[in-house]
């Protein structure tokens, strides 16, 4: 079994019924449908292919929608354009663009630049400087060159974006992932804990059971990291815009820092972008690819995310199945990492926390096959999966949502399971499904830990060792 868990970006090279259920096959875990691209009709069509391939394979897999957030992009190109270094091209808003100028979306580009201002194209590959702002048109000298494609992002280092966290466009966005049924929600260039706060209350008032993911790719975000990390349910280490805003140079530490925070405060953590960039064209990884991956593994990483290799490659089924053999040959050199007891209060989240690592604990000192987790939200499966024990971590809802999300969680393989009608019953369902899965065996020694009151969100208190 492979505990790290694999996100794929489904795209154009990606999006047929075939293709989705082979990078289901090859290890998929999670299905990113990144709504910068592409139209609403082709984004549904790919939801559904998701959960038609979980129903044929059995095996569930969460489906998150990544949203543009304050976002500049290169507006539509009726071809691509090549800028050469030396020359000149004018970038302006898309309000004021004239024919030959580079168009950004949304317009606000005009307003914030200044002479010596950067512009970088495309997660920061194509590199221009102002030279002269003329009515909201700016004059710029290529420094670095390259083939700009419509849709490209754009960033501006530095230099604030007087737009909204989540603009009209997220907004049209959200609605319709919502309405699709997405297991989590992505949001780009978060740079507070009210940007993650403001969409909670969006999903909640919408009746959806979606979580949300932080995407870190700011300074200001890292500046709160911890504010961001406690608001948020899970967060994306989105090394593209993270790299271009403060140099690809403090992307290895903050990767490392970001996950050991998200571990220490056990919210489940994607590192993306690049990963196995050269897998574009190539069916084999360079060396140092491999290494990336492996290390964002042994740096704790929940999940690793593939994004054009995926959604345009040439190779997205060899990407998905390459990431999955490199997990397996990381993983067994991995330790448990049992938490200290310190003491974290006395509420009922803490004593999740504290019945977690008792389990975990009691599951490696006996070697027991499996730990088994009924819960109702999936969060006792996280705070169990953030000690990263050596054991299959089995996660039992009776929600769909929650077994989907569960498919993001480190080492946690997740399973749909009919609701008890008490506490005794519900340790026998879960052992029956883990056995009719065949993931335990009659004979083996399994833990199980939940709530005693069943139904209760966040009130596991028991731990219980069973012969199965
Ligand atoms: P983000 O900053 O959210 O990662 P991105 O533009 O980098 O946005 P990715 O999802 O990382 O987008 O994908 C990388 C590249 O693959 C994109 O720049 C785009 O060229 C291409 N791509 C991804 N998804 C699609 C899609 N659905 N349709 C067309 N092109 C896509
Ligand atoms: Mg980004
Ligand atoms: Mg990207």
């Amino acid at each position: 079994m492979r505990r790290t868990k694999i996100v794929a970006t489904i795209g154009p090279a990606s999006s047929s019924h075939e293709q989705v259920r082979a990078l289901a096959e090859a290890g998929m875990d999670a299905v990113r449908l990144n709504v910068s691209h592409g139209s609403q009709e082709d984004h549904a069509s790919r939801a559904g292919l998701s959960r038609a391939v979980q129903a044929e394979l059995g095996r569930p897999l969460a489906l998150i929608a990544d949203l543009q957030g304050p976002k500049l992009r290169i507006g539509n190109l009726s071809a691509p354009r090549l800028l050469v270094a030396g020359e000149t091209v004018i970038v302006a808003g898309e309000d004021v663009a004239r024919e030959d100028d580079l168009p950004v979306a949304p317009s606000v580009i005009g307003d914030v630049l200044r002479p010596g201002h950067d512009v970088l194209i495309a997660d920061g590959a194509i590199r221009l400087i102002v030279e002269d702002i003329e009515g909201r048109r700016a004059r710029c000298r290529v420094i670095v060159g390259g083939e700009v494609k419509s849709q490209k992002g754009v960033n501006l280092p530095g230099v604030p974006i007087p737009i909204p966290s989540l603009t009209e466009k997220d907004l049209k966005d959200l609605e319709f992932a919502l309405a699709l049924g997405v297991d989590y929600v992505a949001l780009s260039f978060v740079r507070a804990a009210e940007d993650v706060l403001q969409l909670r209350e969006i999903i909640d008032r919408n009746g959806s059971g979606a979580r949300v993911i932080a995407k870190i790719e700011k300074p200001e975000a890292v500046e709160v990291l911890d504010e961001v990390l406690r608001a948020t349910d899970a967060v994306m280490v989105a090394r593209g815009d993270l790299g271009v805003e403060m140099g690809a140079a403090a992307v290895p530490l903050l990767q490392k820092r970001i996950i050991a925070r998200s571990l220490e405060l056990g919210k489940p953590v994607i590192t993306a972008t690049q990963m196995l960039e050269s897998m574009i064209e190539h069916s084999d990884p360079t060396r140092a690819e491999a290494s990336d991956v492996a290390n964002a593994i042994l740096d704790g990483t929940s999940a690793v995310m593939l994004s054009a290799e995926t959604a345009v490659g040439a190779y997205p089924i060899e990407a998905v199945k390459t990431m999955d053999s490199i997990a397996r040959a990381v993983e067994p050199s991995m330790a448990y990492r049992p938490q200290n007891a310190n003491a974290v209060g006395d509420d009922r989240a803490a004593i999740g926390v504290a019945m977690s690592n008792a389990a975990c604990d009691v599951a490696e000192t006996l070697g027991a096959r499996a730990i088994l987790v009924p819960t109702f939200s999936g969060r006792t499966a996280s705070s169990v999966s953030r000690l990263r024990p050596r054991l299959p971590i089995i996660g039992l809802s009776h929600h769909q949502t929650s077994v989907q999300q569960m498919a993001l969680e480190w080492g946690v393989l997740p399973l749909l399971f009919p609701e008890a009608e008490n506490v005794e019953d519900l340790w026998d369902r879960a052992v029956e499904a883990a056995r009719r899965e065949g993931l335990i065996e009659a004979g083996d020694l399994v833990v199980l830990t939940a709530g005693t009151a069943v139904n209760m969100p966040g009130s596991t208190n028991v731990i219980k060792v069973e012969v199965a």
